[in-house]
């Protein structure tokens, strides 16, 4: 729970910031790799960067078509593809969902509980997975990227307070 609340205040503060800072990585990786700056592009990246949580395309599109933002699905689509590549999202696919994304930089690495009745995501923060997950790959002399962990399961319902022999004794 703590780190949870520590997770969303590290993402409240210097929003500003971190969104012109993924803007310039975004820019470098575009000019490095020979794609076209648009301001279509841009306007994605500053719509994510002011999510929180995760998204999919289509809920993405038409939350830009509701603020006028001129961009074609083709576009969202492309540009996605490119910011999964500079690492400034990440892409999920939640069981049999439709894929969901997150904003990737300056956000702190965390795993996903996928209910498998309700579909619901439960986001958790455990430093020991992240170190357990380092010292493997330092074994294996491998160089870690990221990290995706799913867990699926249901999520059970809160035990009651009241026991049988509370019942019958009404
Ligand atoms: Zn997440």
């Amino acid at each position: 729970m703590i780190y949870l609340f520590q997770f969303k205040l590290s993402l409240s503060m210097d929003n500003k910031k971190i969104k012109e800072s993924a803007k310039q990585i975004f820019s470098d990786y575009i000019e490095s790799t020979g794609h076209r700056k648009t301001p279509e592009r841009f306007a994605i990246v500053e719509e994510i960067y002011s999510l929180d949580g995760h998204f999919d395309v289509e809920s993405l599109y038409l939350s830009m078509k509701s603020k006028n933002y001129r961009v074609s699905r083709a576009t969202l689509y492309n540009t996605i593809d490119l910011l999964i590549d500079s690492k400034l999202i990440v892409k999920h696919q939640f069981g049999k969902n439709i894929a969901q994304y997150e904003r990737a930089f300056n956000s702190e690495t965390h795993d996903h509980m996928i209910d498998l009745e309700k579909g619901t995501i439960t986001e958790f923060f455990d430093p020991r997975i992240r170190q357990i997950i380092e010292d493997a790959c330092k074994k294996n002399n491998f160089e870690l990227s990221h990290h995706t962990l799913y867990i699926y399961g249901v999520k059970r319902k809160q035990q009651r307070t009241r026991t049988k022999k509370t019942e019958t004794e009404n």
